[in-house]
């Protein structure tokens, strides 16, 4: 397996939105590889999801895996994901706002107004079709990768950018313990 080069806020392909995968794609075993360096590129940086544009693949791919992370300390865990065409819909109109980083825009965080609770329907690793509902953190995750699929980055669904803070600035005055 192989650790990634990941795209910085900039690069073009963050602001590409990504090709579909086919399912004879899917079974390519270099696909499989992606897709496993996908995961271990996530580990190595402790993102807590990777969607392919940010490692230079202009492709409907994500991995997500919430475990225990020194980046969002105190999360509840999410089982490692791989989603594929991923589509989401919102099941209430509430939202919920929460701080948010991003690999590809390192050292700042955010508050970001995400839907609460969402259906997912993806196909899986093996081309399988995969349907879940997400709720609260789970759901931030899978609706910040789903952006970077279509082109987005969490700046962009900020209301304004009043709270965007460095991280040490995020330490010293918004979060105190
Ligand atoms: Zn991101």
């Amino acid at each position: 397996m192989s650790i990634l080069k990941v795209a910085r806020l900039g690069h073009p392909v963050l602001r590409t939105i990504a090709a579909p995968v086919s399912v004879r794609e899917i079974q390519a075993p270099n696909f499989q590889k992606f897709i496993d360096d996908m995961i271990e590129t996530m580990k190595e940086y402790d993102g807590v999801g990777l969607a392919a544009d940010q490692v230079h693949e202009s492709k409907q791919i994500a991995v997500l895996e919430v475990a225990e992370n020194p980046r969002y300390p105190n999360k509840p865990k999410v089982p490692l994901t791989v989603l594929i065409n991923p589509q989401i819909s919102p099941l209430t109109d509430e939202m919920e706002e929460d701080w948010e980083g991003c690999l590809s825009i390192p050292e700042l965080r955010g508050r970001v107004p995400r839907y609460k609770t969402i259906r997912v329907q993806a196909l899986d690793r093996n081309g399988k079709h995969l349907e879940f509902i997400a709720a609260d953190f789970h759901a931030r995750v899978v609706q910040h990768e789903w952006d970077h699929l279509n082109g987005k980055v969490y700046l962009d669904r900020m209301g304004d950018l009043s709270t965007l803070t460095f991280l040490a600035e995020l330490a010293r005055y918004w979060i105190k313990s």
